[in-house]
């Protein structure tokens, strides 16, 4: 009932709504395959937005998918928490252009007995989000992994907010999906605090938003100095719980000293509980 509701709405925008894979895939063949595609968790935003914007300017159709994937939260708490959207989701999606949208049925998605990937992350799984959210990347390759099988798209876009992702999906492609081209696209962030725009910052108090904006001013800090010392300090002193601030290379992720090329300053806290990521690129 609820299922027809929402494609009788979203019926006059021409944004399609599917939901099993065996109706996503006949799309995605009605498309000869020749179709750029937008993954995400929901509660969408103007950073969601640009990957959407930035699939369109290749003038194929685009296809977003709304999937709280379970197998990426180790932490029951965060996933229940986790903001969900969806009638507005749908609205943002038609106004900016999305042909079709995929909302994934668990158990349609991840049949029993679905074979385990295999993929060797090396060190992204044991730094950063992989040694603070143990299972979180395994979760990301699963989902992906079936996605990608499903869908077969031709493009794949992805957000630099997320860079250890980012380095994860370059591994699963070259290992499974050579013929996919993947797209990372720059961080969309609030124009006044610099704050990376994030489904998590719903759950922020306006104070809260207030002092997370710091947190783009510490990165830019730790990216001018040869130690993110002073920055950290400045998150601590502000109340943000800082996981971890460094300056790693790329794209191994390594502690970067002063001469090492193609770095970042990446970036994960507590802000009133929530748990936030942020990074910059250094050119
Ligand atoms: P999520 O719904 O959090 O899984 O995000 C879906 C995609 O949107 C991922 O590729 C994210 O990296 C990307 N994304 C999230 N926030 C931003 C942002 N502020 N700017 C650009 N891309 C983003």
């Amino acid at each position: 009932m609820l299922k027809n509701l929402y494609l009788h709405r979203y019926f006059q925008f021409s944004l399609k709504v599917f939901y099993y894979t065996k109706e996503i895939s006949r799309w995605a063949k009605c498309q000869d395959d020749v179709f750029s595609f937008v993954p995400t968790m929901g509660a969408l935003h103007a950073g969601h937005l640009s990957l959407v914007e930035n699939a369109r300017a290749l003038r194929k159709p685009v296809l977003v998918s709304i999937f709280l994937n379970p197998a990426q939260f180790n932490n029951a708490e965060d996933l229940k928490k986790y903001p969900q959207t969806l009638a507005q989701d749908l609205s943002l999606l038609s106004r900016t252009g999305a042909d079709a949208v995929y909302l994934p049925v668990t158990h349609d998605l991840y049949p029993e007995g679905l074979a385990e990937v295999v993929l060797d992350l090396g060190i992204l799984d044991k730094v950063f989000e992989g040694l603070q959210r143990p299972g979180y990347f395994k979760g990301v390759v699963k989902v992906l992994h079936r996605l990608f099988s499903v869908l077969n798209p031709a493009d794949v876009f992805f957000g630099q907010k997320d860079l250890q992702q980012c380095l994860v999906v370059e591994k699963l492609i070259a290992a499974y999906f050579p013929n996919i081209r993947q797209h990372n696209i720059p961080t969309q962030r609030d124009s006044q605090t610099g704050l990376a725009l994030s489904s998590r910052n719903l759950r922020l108090s306006d104070e809260g938003l207030l002092k997370a904006g710091y947190i783009n001013k510490a990165l830019k800090m730790a990216a001018e100095m040869s130690s993110t010392e002073k920055a950290y300090n400045m998150l601590t002193n502000k109340g943000i719980d800082v996981e971890y601030l460094e300056r790693v290379t790329l794209p191994d992720l390594q502690t970067a000293d002063p001469d090492s090329p193609h770095k970042a300053v990446v970036f994960a806290g507590y802000v009133e509980g929530v748990r936030l990521i942020d990074n910059l690129l250094l050119h």
